[in-house]
């Protein structure tokens, strides 16, 4: 039985390409870039022009490439970051941030924005939310669980427009941005000068890079403490000897994402579109969730009143299909999904909801026989 994976927005196999340049630093060139002889000073040339290479993606300098070791590291060092160094000041996120950005900000002074239905933040509500006291706004470019993606380049532009009238003011404390662009790589322009943005997560398990592997791009002035103390790699904000095999992976992961990303957004936006109208004609009381205006190509939230999503997703696997409940339900106590409660879904509602996520190597037929099976299933119970 040929297996359709769809769960793409948990984690993604490594492109081949990726595998085969970072294949030669586990083993011939395993050197630590810090020591003294030169084939340790060609592993640094290594780190650093990958350093270069993600920089220039970036629309970044050099130094404000931080390799890290994944999102959660990097939304950790973004958040706890700037917060050590503001103890009275407090952090303003959305409601449906990830986990690695919650729990951090839970340590500091912090306010939640709600969000709408369709999980989007309103950029009026980030205003009024933001205080005097406020040094950082961290919102995810797209929501993990439902895809939503959010108004990155307007809330730069609040942003900017609070920190001029805070200078005018003569009010010292600086307001940076912060967004986690985990699941946004593949498909949206991550150009710093164009976002905008103070501080932005790029992780390389979601763009068929290695997993363990991630950025914190830290633009130029943005005042940080580091998390990980200790030899003071990484211009002394993140120590640890540099995984050179996953930097060289990350950043050639990163460069076939963002130069592809036109296209790998049209493929999987077709595919998208298809797997729905087959749904909506085979299933027609599911409920597709997100922002039809402002959603991400790869996820696909559904909610069908009715059926147990657990129940469902493990006759999916026998059948050979593999989703996510896209967190629906939180291991540690059961409790249904911040996400989910945020965009108005009760306990019953979330228990029903499946994510579906495509990617690269998804095919017409993946989504026609998935639809055929799922509908099936569904028509069963
Ligand atoms: N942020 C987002 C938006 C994610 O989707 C994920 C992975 N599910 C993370 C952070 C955490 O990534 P990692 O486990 O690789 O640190």
């Amino acid at each position: 039985m040929k297996k359709i994976y769809l769960d793409y927005a948990a984690a993604t196999p490594v492109d081949p390409e990726v595998l085969r340049v970072m294949m030669p630093f586990w083993r011939g060139q395993f050197y630590n870039p810090s020591s003294i002889y030169l084939a340790a000073r060609d592993a640094r040339l290594a780190l650093e022009q990958a350093r270069w290479e993600v920089a220039q993606i970036l629309g970044a300098k050099a130094g404000e490439v931080i390799f890290v070791s994944g999102a959660t590291e990097a939304n950790n060092l973004a958040i706890q970051g700037v917060m050590r160094l503001q103890q009275e000041a407090e952090v303003v996120l959305s409601a449906i941030e990830h986990d690695s950005v919650l729990a951090p900000a839970k340590l500091f002074a912090h306010k939640q924005v709600a969000v709408s239905k369709q999980g989007l933040v309103k950029v009026e509500a980030v205003k009024k939310a933001i205080s005097n006291k406020t040094a950082l706004v961290s919102v995810g470019f797209v929501n993990n669980e439902i895809g939503s993606v959010q108004p990155i380049r307007q809330l730069a532009a609040l942003v900017a427009e609070i920190n001029q009238i805070r200078q005018k003011r003569g009010h010292k404390l600086p307001l940076y941005l912060h967004t986690d662009a985990s699941q946004a790589t593949e498909f949206f322009d991550l150009h710093t000068n164009r976002l905008k943005v103070d501080l932005m997560t790029v992780s390389g398990s979601k763009i068929y890079g290695p997993r363990g592997s991630g950025v914190l791009y830290v633009r130029a002035g943005t005042k940080l403490q580091p998390v990980l103390l200790g030899g003071g790699q990484e211009s002394g904000l993140r120590s640890g000897t540099e995984n050179i095999a996953n930097v060289v992976g990350l950043a050639a992961a990163l460069s076939k994402a963002q130069s592809q990303r036109a296209a790998h957004a049209k493929n999987i936006l077709k595919l998208h579109g298809l797997f729905v109208a087959q749904l909506k004609a085979s299933i027609p009381s599911a409920i597709v969730n997100g922002a039809p205006d402002a959603q991400a190509p790869h996820i696909i939230h559904l909610t069908i009143p009715g059926v147990d999503n657990e129940l469902l997703a493990m006759e999916l696997d026998e059948k050979g299909i593999e989703v996510g409940l896209g967190s629906a339900c939180r291991a540690s106590d059961g409790s249904p999904s911040r996400v989910l409660s945020a965009i108005g879904l009760d306990k019953r509602l979330s228990q029903s909801s499946l994510r579906l996520s495509l990617g690269r190597p998804t095919k017409q037929a993946d989504i026609s026989r998935t639809v055929r099976i799922l509908s099936n299933l569904v028509n069963k119970v």
